[in-house]
């Protein structure tokens, strides 16, 4: 027999959007709330910089977790933070579409009652616009390129004031310079009484009364409230092992990546990793493009050696080049809609078939990175595509599509949609009472923007509607 804990409110994760909760909720209940984290708690000493060893040790499935067919790498973390740990940083602000298309899916969104938690959540984390200076060589080149050919873009907001620019974010900020939830929501959470459980994994809710039996191997808590937060792919999962319906509606902005390819060394592994933003073919702010950003991105190691395609005498070119290549990612609001289910063993199995909707814009966003960096100055362009490798013109035809060319995504969403069969327009979950879903996993479309400010903020617009019906 186990330990059992009595508590008022259980918070499942301690990411983008269960750490501003349990932060909410324990002002209220103080030791009453208690925040379980699946991963490890590791402070700035653990963060060692060495992609090897930090990789396998922060992301889900140690990196290696993927779409079912594995044509869409599906990058998080698991440790306390959540996907914050490994974050680029950016901070960027509900763009005013997203009411009206949420609206239509059935979630209750204002983004006028949202705005105090947006500025809430800017305060917390110190977001501030990247300084100019602290834009690297890579960064700046998008920027050139997309300024020579007119296009609209901005050095992105985040939230790490005096970063050191080591150019690692992916790996934990060793400084505790970028104000992730490890640093800012969860001892926030700490000091105002919330208990921390790191490594201890939420397996199955059980419900008890008009609250929940939390069951976590050896440990048992017993609660009033539950805020599930554990991710887009573990969120349904944990409905799904608990018998509740759960796991429609996985989306995700889809990426890929470019380079240019420069005289002159960029060595785009240098400085903060993401900053200048081409804003012109979103769908977001104003804009009425196909619907993707192009960010720079950096070139760490292990990381950029995953990613281009060629081989032979193609990768020998691409290593002798590292030094002189610049990077762009394509961010694309797509629409295809996938399942995630409970799969053998209890594994996750992502469904996604990527549909020609969201294909057919992959090409034009190869096309603009190609005319981009040309007008920066680059001699030719690296593809991650099997077929076109180093172009030196817009690629008029490709294909396009699983196998061809690679694609990844840090923003999933979806699995349990406001609006959808498993929550109701605010987050709370059907036919179950005093249990939410509060992170990622509730967004009932793709925003089109980077997406931890929105989570961030809706989490704690959703701990004061919990605060309010507990009342
Ligand atoms: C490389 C990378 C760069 C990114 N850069 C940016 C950026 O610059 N700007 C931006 O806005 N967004 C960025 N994102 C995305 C953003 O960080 C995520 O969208 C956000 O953190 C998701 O919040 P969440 O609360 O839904 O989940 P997460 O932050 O992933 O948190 C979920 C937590 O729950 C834990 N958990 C899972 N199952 C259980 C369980 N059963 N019991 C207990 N705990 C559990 C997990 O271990 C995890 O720690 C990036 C993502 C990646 C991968």
């Amino acid at each position: 027999m186990g330990t059992v804990e009595r508590c008022k409110a259980v918070v499942i994760g301690s990411g983008a959007g269960g750490a501003p909760v349990a932060s909410r909720l324990a002002e209220a209940w103080g030791d009453g709330v208690v925040l379980l984290e699946a991963g490890p708690n590791l402070q700035a000493s653990d963060f060692n910089q060495i992609e090897r060893e930090m990789i396998p040790k922060l992301y889900a499935q140690r990196g290696m977790q993927a779409t079912e067919d594995g044509s869409v790498a599906v990058l998080q973390a698991s440790c306390v933070g959540g996907t914050t740990v490994v974050n680029d940083a950016l901070c960027l602000r509900p763009p005013p579409e997203l009411e009206e298309r949420w609206r239509a899916l059935g979630a209750e969104v204002s983004l006028k009652a949202l705005a105090p938690y947006v500025e809430q959540v800017e305060q917390e984390l110190g977001v501030e616009q990247v300084p100019r200076a602290m834009t690297n060589r890579a960064n700046y080149l998008v920027g050139l390129g997309a300024a020579r050919l007119g296009w609209k873009g901005e050095r992105m907001h985040h939230n790490a004031p005096g970063c050191p620019e080591c150019g690692l974010r992916h790996l934990g900020c060793s400084y505790d310079a970028k104000r992730s939830m490890n640093v800012s929501y969860v001892p926030r959470a700490v000091r105002a009484g919330a208990r921390l459980k790191s490594m201890t994994k939420a397996e199955r809710l059980v419900p008890r009364g008009d609250g929940w039996r939390v069951e976590c191997g050896d440990l048992v808590l017993e609660a009033d409230h539950v805020v599930v937060a554990a991710g887009v792919v573990q969120t349904p999962m944990l409905l799904l092992r608990s018998g509740i319906h759960a796991g429609e509606g996985f989306q995700m902005h889809l990426q890929t990546l470019a380079w240019g390819d420069f005289a002159e060394p960029v060595d785009g592994f240098n400085g903060i990793p993401m900053v200048y933003s081409v804003l012109e073919f979103s769908d977001v702010y104003g804009h009425t493009g196909p619907g993707f950003m192009i960010e720079g991105v950096s070139t760490q190691p292990l990381a950029f050696s995953t990613q281009p395609q060629g081989q032979g005498e193609v990768h020998a070119e691409v290593l002798r080049r590292y030094r002189h290549l610049a990077g762009a990612m394509m961010v694309l609001r797509a629409s295809t809609r996938g399942t995630i289910a409970l799969g053998p063993e209890g594994r996750p199995r992502i469904d996604y078939p990527l549909q020609p909707h969201d294909i057919e814009r992959v090409l034009p966003f190869y096309q603009r990175a190609v005319e981009m960096f040309l007008a920066a100055g680059a001699s030719r362009v690296l593809l991650p595509h099997r077929e076109a490798n180093f172009v030196t013109r817009p690629p008029a035809d490709l294909r396009i599509g699983p196998g061809w060319t690679y694609f990844y995504t840090a923003h999933p969403f979806g699995g349990a949609c406001r609006g959808g069969p498993t929550v109701d327009g605010v987050g709370q979950v059907r036919g179950q009472r005093n249990l939410w879903v509060l992170d990622a996993s509730a967004f009932p479309e793709a925003p089109g923007v980077n997406p931890q400010t929105i989570i961030c903020s809706l989490a704690l617009e959703g701990a004061e509607r919990l605060l309010a019906a507990a009342a």
